[in-house]
């Protein structure tokens, strides 16, 4: 790269308000993020600063709150990540693109029509009612108007790779919850479906993590590759380990300290969360490594349980983070232990015995000594759930 341009970059940067030492940390972390070497990181950070020169990206949205979008532009906070999407070519950006009408459907048609791009998807797949639950262009009445499934498939068709991002384009998430009236899925499925067969990259978590579109871009449109991915299409160096192996509560849990009640004491000491409904054991993402909002916290951190938001199954409708987890401060398969409800075969598959053990003498003596009213004060069941139960589904 030429000295001037260098500089060039570097001045963007500043005017930013990020540092050099900034940019290069961040490289840093997206290598550690592809499982590279720092050996790689001045690649990487030539590849981000010629980005602007190299393949380009659509990001479309199917049905979704666009909190993936929310979370991406970061719009109260810029940081270098925010940096990275800005100096992508990102041709065509449904919700925040300068551009409307007739020129925004002219930059995605002339990006599909070169091929080689990446496509960024957000939002769940509408399948129902003959696709005529999303409409991009105004509606059916409209010349020119065309379906969320058909900007899909045409989008699709000449992408190198698709980026699902946030759990509703993994498997249709909250969108796709039962009784899902807009028979809503995932891209994935959706796909295959139609026999496309294109890579599909799965990043899940309501919203997404930009750190992990970052470095997905960075993998596939400026390293040439595609990640190593699990079953479930998701890479495996960010989706590999479960909340629960890098929370900083977990010695809480292994000492049996939990909390059991919101507005406690146990509460105030930052005690393991599972007591009230935390699904970090069973719920695979790097949150806590990673972090939220410019790495300020994440849910667990900030005083939340982990809802499962990152839990997806692309190939089995119904496997949705909302199905599985709701209601979210509740726990599946409670059983009534000293007046209190306790999930020891989930302790016990997780963590062993002897942690099983410990939350049950610690929750019943905290029955004992009057430190709970009996359990959790576990949110109402939202009719949805009460009805499958009463058919015979749910949990
Ligand atoms: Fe952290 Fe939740 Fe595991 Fe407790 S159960 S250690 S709060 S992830």
């Amino acid at each position: 790269m030429a000295n001037e341009d260098h500089d060039a970059f570097n001045e963007y940067l500043a005017t930013r308000g990020v540092t050099r030492r900034d940019f290069l940390k961040y490289c840093g972390s997206i290598a550690a993020l592809l499982g590279l070497s720092e050996s790689v990181v001045p690649q990487i950070a030539a590849a981000i600063q010629q980005g602007a020169k190299l393949k380009p990206a659509l990001w479309i949205n199917g049905g979704s709150c666009t909190g993936c979008t929310e979370s991406a532009a970061q719009a109260d906070y810029p940081d270098v990540a925010q940096i990275v999407l800005e100096i992508l070519s990102i041709n065509y950006f449904e919700t925040i693109m300068m551009a409307a009408g007739k020129s925004a459907d002219e930059a995605m048609a002339e990006t599909i029509a070169k091929g080689g791009y990446i496509l960024i998807y957000e939002g769940s797949v509408m399948q129902g009612f003959e696709g005529q639950s999303l409409f991009v262009g105004g509606g059916p009445d409209n010349a020119g108007s065309k379906t969320g499934l058909q900007v899909l498939e045409e989008a699709a068709a000449g992408a190198e790779a698709i980026l699902a991002v946030g759990s509703c384009a993994v498997d249709g998430g909250w969108v796709a919850a039962h009784p899902n009236p807009a028979d809503a899925t995932g891209v994935l499925p959706y796909l295959k479906a139609k026999g496309i067969d294109k890579p599909v990259i799965n990043l899940p978590t309501c919203p997404v993590n930009p750190e992990w579109i970052v470095a997905m871009v960075v993998d596939v449109l400026m390293l040439g590759k595609l990640p190593e991915m699990d079953d479930y299409n998701r890479p495996t160096l960010i989706f590999g380990q479960t909340i629960h192996d890098n929370c900083p509560r977990r010695g809480h849990f292994e000492n049996g300290e939990f909390v059991y009640e919101f507005g406690t004491e146990e509460e105030a000491k930052s005690y393991c969360l599972y007591a009230v409904g935390c699904k970090g054991p069973q719920t695979y993402t790097n949150c806590p490594v990673v972090r939220w909002n410019a790495r300020a916290s994440w849910c667990v951190e900030a005083g939340s349980p982990c809802i499962g938001c990152g839990n997806v199954d692309p190939l089995k409708a119904g496997g949705n983070w909302v199905d599985v987890g709701a209601p979210f401060l509740n726990r599946s398969r409670d059983i009534p232990v000293a007046g209190m409800s306790v999930q020891p075969t989930t302790v016990a598959a997780v963590a062993g015995g002897v942690v099983a053990a410990g939350l049950l003498a610690h929750g019943a003596g905290m029955v004992a000594a009057g430190r709970t009213k009996g359990g959790a004060p576990y949110e109402e069941m939202k009719a949805y759930d009460r009805k499958a139960k009463a058919k015979g589904g749910g949990k």
